[in-house]
């Protein structure tokens, strides 16, 4: 479930972001954080520059520092 963030806090997290995938997960190809480029008008897209907004955990209120900002690639990963 990823999709309770308002929009408010998605772009408070983005802009937190600085544009580049703030996922650190050790089982993904990047190794440390990820910090792919992503572009903000390009949400959702299945292209380079495309993000995802990824909830820190499933109790966590959805607040931006809960909401995190990955790119495409890690999205995907995660299925
Ligand atoms: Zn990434
Ligand atoms: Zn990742």
């Amino acid at each position: 479930m990823s999709e309770v963030f308002s929009a408010d806090v998605v772009k408070a997290a983005f802009i937190r972001s600085d544009g580049e995938c703030e996922c650190t997960k050790s089982n993904h190809k990047h190794s440390g954080r990820c910090n792919n480029l992503m572009i903000y008008s390009m949400r959702g897209m299945d292209l380079p520059g495309g993000w995802e907004t990824d909830r820190v955990n499933s109790d966590s209120p959805p607040v931006a520092v809960n909401c995190r900002i990955i790119c495409m690639d890690c999205f995907k990963a995660d299925k």
